[in-house]
């Protein structure tokens, strides 16, 4: 794979030129220069600095562009490593580091926070229905509808994997996330996932779990997960909140 940091040689193939010139001036000058008055000293120098100007200005606009372009490649190569490919979320790694990062935070506001772990209810059915690239759209509407619950810029969206979404909640109460939690069920319960081949139906379950500064992460994520699956035994589409003990 092509290193980022590696400036490719050709890109001073200008200069290289340049100096290539000089020395090819240089020699053929010499022998003029050696017998005295038949070439200037100083026309020789000036035509030489000339053409380096001239040959700095090239280098210098390939060099930019270049440094252009190995922004936009570690833009890119960010964005893999840390979104799911398919609904643009971030994935499960990124995701816990914007959680440790939330911590961090936490220990200077104080301010509370709140995992909400959800899961598709039945989507098997859906993909064996509906085929499993209609599946993938639903899970991208769904990251859409849930991305737009989102407010401020410390909420964070993630693909936990599959069909299940965690979403962290930042400065806010555990009463007040499984309220948005709940919002965000209504409106994909209510969302028209209209398709040709029938009426599509999509619910989900919802965990939550509170987090504090100095918590185990993996903890807010074992009791958070047994919300959900408190939500998907007393029969799906519904929101359970699992406060820490
Ligand atoms: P439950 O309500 O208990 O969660 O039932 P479920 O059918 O949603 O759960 P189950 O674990 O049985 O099935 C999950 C399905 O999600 C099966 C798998 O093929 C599907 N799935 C996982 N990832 C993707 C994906 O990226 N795209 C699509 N289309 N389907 C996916
Ligand atoms: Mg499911
Ligand atoms: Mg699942």
């Amino acid at each position: 794979m092509k290193s980022v940091n590696q400036v490719p040689v050709f890109l001073f193939s200008p200069v290289i030129l340049s100096a290539f010139i000089a020395c090819l001036i240089w020699i053929s000058a010499a022998p003029a220069l050696a017998l005295d008055n038949q070439l200037d000293f100083e026309q020789v120098s000036g035509l030489i600095t000339t053409i380096s100007v001239i040959t700095a200005i090239p280098t210098f606009l390939l060099l930019h562009a270049f440094a252009l372009k190995r922004h936009k490649w570690e833009l890119e190569l960010t964005g893999y490593a840390t979104t799911d490919p398919l609904t643009g979320v971030l994935n499960r790694r990124a995701f816990l580091m914007s959680i440790e990062e939330e911590q961090t935070r936490m220990r200077r506001t104080r301010a509370g926070a709140s995992i909400l772990l959800f899961d598709l209810d039945f989507f098997k059915r859906i993909n064996d229905q509906f085929g499993h690239s209609n599946g993938d759209e639903v899970l991208k509407t769904v990251c859409e509808i849930a991305h737009s619950e989102l407010r401020g810029p410390f909420d964070r969206i993630g693909r936990w994997g599959g069909e299940e979404f965690v979403i962290l909640l930042h400065n806010l109460t555990q009463h007040q996330a499984a309220h948005v939690a709940e919002r965000l069920r209504l409106r994909i319960q209510h969302h028209d996932f209209a398709h040709t081949n029938g009426q599509l139906d999509v619910t989900a379950s919802f965990g939550v779990a509170p987090m504090t500064a100095s918590c185990e992460i993996s903890s807010v994520f074992d009791r958070a997960d047994e919300a959900l699956y408190i939500a998907k035994a007393k029969g799906r589409n519904r929101v359970v909140l699992l406060s820490a003990e």
